[in-house]
């Protein structure tokens, strides 16, 4: 019930407010910060008169959300969130309550933007979309930090991830699909997606062994996408895996707030976008694609395997050693082109690597 009138009161508030970027002045509801920390900060004077506001909007009960004064007088209206890309498949999110979400954690290790461990501060909860080790290198890294926290994954591959980087078995959350878990300040459901597309047939190569712990092998046969629900309303959608059409249905009453969505080289942009349209998030910010230009790069024997023929001829270029280039930029505008056509409404936004972002709902006073 508390959800429903927030995010109804929200609606009502936010009218014709646009998200963008940061910079663009005081009525926006997305901008970048310094710091995660920073914006915690001297909060009680928008707290109280938030909160007389609403006390004086409904004969309901109280509730006292949390609202954050950010540089350039932006207030969050109920708080909303903060978010980081690291790179590849990997972000943090500040919630409401201060607590930490970490999304595949591909950091040190990482061979596009790697982020250092040691840099972060907290981490509360932990997403693992699937096992391949682009999505959970640096795992480890986290338990060894900071000890206890619940690391969900989907059941068929707990046992391969937990084995291969010796995770405590305490902080396993099992999921599948339309598990859900409610913590006191977020709700996380999961949803089973695919990993199974490709332009080629995916078979067990010859050098991968029939062994358990392979996390290569098993990556393949489970992908975990998550709704996250934070205490304020705001939801999250972590979409993983391959752009299949059953998909659109399968998000489709969902209609999160933000849509952060995997850009695989296999994706088909005609679906993407059908997919987008059906779930109508406000947001959608793609991500994996950096690591596509990587794969490029570092690995031209695999372009074939993951690129069709067209894809090659539309986004790779050869220069005049003969070294292979993916123009990710053209690649990105490709899926917005789509979206653009398909749902209108909704808006694609890419983040830069390592900055944290802010997003949630905000006001203004207006000119007399
Ligand atoms: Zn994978
Ligand atoms: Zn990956």
């Amino acid at each position: 019930m508390f959800k429903f009138k927030l995010k109804r009161a929200a609606a009502l508030m936010c009218a014709g407010i646009m998200f963008c970027l940061a910079g663009c002045g005081n009525s926006t509801s997305v901008q970048q910060s310094s710091a995660a920390e920073e914006t915690k900060a001297d909060s009680s004077e928008n707290e109280t008169a938030t909160t007389q506001a609403a006390a004086e909007n409904s004969a309901e009960p109280t509730v006292v959300l949390p609202s954050v004064a950010g540089e350039n007088g932006v207030t969050m209206l109920n708080g909303g969130i903060q978010l980081r890309w690291f790179n590849n498949a990997g972000f943090e999110m500040v919630l409401p309550s201060g607590k930490h979400i970490i999304v595949d954690p591909y950091l040190d290790s990482a061979n596009v933007e790697p982020f250092p461990v040691e840099d972060i501060e907290r981490c509360d909860y932990l997403l693992v979309s699937h096992v391949h080790v682009d999505h959970v290198a640096d795992i480890r890294a986290l338990e060894d930090k900071f000890g206890r926290f619940p690391i969900f994954v989907g059941q068929s591959t707990a046992d391969v991830l937990f084995q291969e980087y010796d995770l405590d078995l305490r902080n396993m959350y099992i999921c599948d699909d339309g598990f859900q878990y409610k913590f006191d300040d977020v709700t996380i459901t999961a949803f089973t997606g695919r990993h199974t597309e490709a332009p080629n047939p995916t078979r067990r190569s010859e050098s991968v062994k029939a062994d358990s712990t392979n996390t290569g092998w098993w990556g393949n046969f489970e992908v975990m996408s998550y709704l996250i629900e934070a205490s304020d309303g705001t939801e999250v959608l972590i979409w993983a895996g391959m752009t299949t059409e059953d998909q659109k249905y399968k998000y489709e009453d969902l209609r999160p707030d933000i849509a952060i969505m995997h850009l695989s080289p296999k994706s088909d942009a005609a679906i993407f976008a059908d997919m987008v349209a059906a779930w109508n998030p406000k947001l959608v910010i793609p991500h994996h694609y950096d690591a596509i230009k990587a794969g490029v790069e570092q690995n031209p024997d695999q372009i074939d395997r993951n690129l069709t023929k067209e894809k090659q001829e539309m986004f790779i270029t050869y220069d005049e050693n003969n070294v292979a280039h993916f123009d990710e930029d053209a690649y990105v505008k490709y899926f917005n082109d789509a979206i653009v056509a398909a749902c209108p409404t909704a808006q694609m936004l890419r983040i830069d690597h390592h900055k944290w972002y802010r997003f949630g709902f905000s006001y203004a006073e207006m000119a007399e």
